[in-house]
């Protein structure tokens, strides 16, 4: 891989790790301002099953991202650490195709299948 591949890469990553975080923060302002919203509204009775319900379903969202976050940020230490593109499980480097629509693969496509 070129230094210029590398740097498309990174910057790539860099611009999903942003994605994500303000993803993920609009989901936790929403997820609020609902969950508000909901307490306001069931008052004293506590429609608390309602409130439950609204939480779990951003939570799913918002863990998601999270975790898709923290493959992005190994791949951008592994760029650092002059690492990209290796298949963690066998070193031979992830085919580029992949790379290009994953930029955050960890494995090859064999050894995806794995992990999965
Ligand atoms: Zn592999």
């Amino acid at each position: 891989m070129t230094e210029q591949e590398l740097e498309t890469y990174k910057s790539k990553l860099q611009q999903l790790s942003q994605e994500y975080l303000a993803q993920i923060q609009d989901l936790e302002d929403i997820n609020r301002e609902e969950t508000a919203d909901l307490l306001e509204e069931s008052g004293d009775s506590g429609d608390e099953a309602a409130v439950l319900y609204s939480e779990n379903t951003y939570a799913s969202q918002i863990q998601t991202l999270h975790e898709l976050r923290i493959l992005v940020e190994a791949a951008l230490q592994r760029i650092n650490a002059g690492a990209y593109g290796q298949c963690l499980d066998c070193g031979h480097a992830i085919d580029l195709r992949r790379l290009a629509a994953i930029p955050y693969a960890q494995y090859c496509l064999q050894d995806q299948a794995k992990h999965e």
